[in-house]
């Protein structure tokens, strides 16, 4: 049976990496694209996911359309 902190850190790092693959989706984005939202194809936390992200100079604001789940990369 996995523990609590086992599962606390297999979820961090299931995190870090779906925010890492939305990070490499915006790798190449153009300065144009910068305060506008559009939607980017990841493997999320929840798995294959359309994610909406919204880059900001300070950080990334995202929320993936599959499992809802929202949040800022960076800052
Ligand atoms: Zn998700």
């Amino acid at each position: 049976m996995i523990n609590d902190e086992e599962s606390f850190f297999l979820a961090i790092d299931r995190n870090s990496l779906a925010e890492q693959a939305i990070f490499d989706a915006l790798a190449d984005i153009d300065d144009e694209e910068y305060y506008t939202l559009f939607e980017v194809e990841v493997e999320h936390s929840c798995g294959q996911a359309r994610v909406q992200v919204y880059p900001e100079r300070s950080g990334t604001l995202y929320r993936c359309l599959n499992c809802g789940m929202a949040g800022i990369i960076g800052g």
